[in-house]
């Protein structure tokens, strides 16, 4: 999603997102540059569309962009973003998902599977991967790990009177959270 603050830039516009050429340069600022789900990416195939805003697009228009920036200030030729998506993805829940990828659809829990292993390996760095991979297949195995209740009245009492300074020293207990374990509790027995 577009970050609403795009719309206070002076740039133009579309759909929310920033304007940019295939070099992914904003066209009126030369030194400005958008990528991502912010920018509106021009499709040398289809004109007057732009590149889809997802992940496996962001990622190598951040290539993209990185290589036209060292161009720009070496005086190099730049480079025209452009790539075919390989796949769309989704799971379902209940360890099936549905996928489509280089044009071949797959559903149920193969494309879960697919879904997992392909993000699994886009998390960046080992020591995640490693973490990550445990997280799951622990999953495979025991019921679902509920690690924190919240109730909403408490949150939102936590958000509107925590302070950043509140929270150091006191190994991030908040006071609401004291004086309600020091409250007389009522009991319903
Ligand atoms: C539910 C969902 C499912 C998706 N599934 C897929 C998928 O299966 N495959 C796929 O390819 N794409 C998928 N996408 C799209 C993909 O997530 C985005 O296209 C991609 O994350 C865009 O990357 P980005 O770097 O442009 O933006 P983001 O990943 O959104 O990164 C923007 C970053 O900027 C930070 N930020 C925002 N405002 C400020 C500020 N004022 N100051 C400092 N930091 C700020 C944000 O916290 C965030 O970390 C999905 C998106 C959603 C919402």
């Amino acid at each position: 999603m577009p970050s609403p603050l795009i719309s206070s830039l002076p740039c133009a516009t579309e759909r929310g997102r920033i304007v940019v050429n295939q070099f992914l340069q904003v066209p009126d600022w030369p030194d400005v540059w958008a990528v991502g789900d912010c920018a509106f990416v021009p499709d040398a195939r289809k004109p007057g569309k732009s590149h889809p805003p997802t992940a496996q697009h962001a990622i190598r228009e951040g290539k993209v962009v990185a290589q036209n920036i060292a161009a720009a200030l070496l005086g190099r030729p730049k480079k025209a973003f452009s790539f075919t998506t390989i796949g769309l993805l989704a799971s379902l829940g209940r360890r099936t998902g549905v996928a489509r990828v280089f044009g071949f659809n797959f559903s149920g829990f193969f494309a879960w599977w697919m879904w997992r292993t392909i993000y699994l390996s886009k998390l960046p760095g080992l020591d995640k991967k490693v973490r990550v991979a445990f997280d799951w297949t622990l999953d495979l195995l025991f019921p679902k790990d509920v690690c924190a209740i919240h109730d909403l009245p408490y949150r939102r009492a936590f958000s509107r009177r925590e302070q950043p300074n509140d929270a150091v020293g006191n190994n991030g207990h908040h006071p609401a959270a004291k004086k309600q374990a020091a409250a007389p509790t009522t009991s319903s027995r």
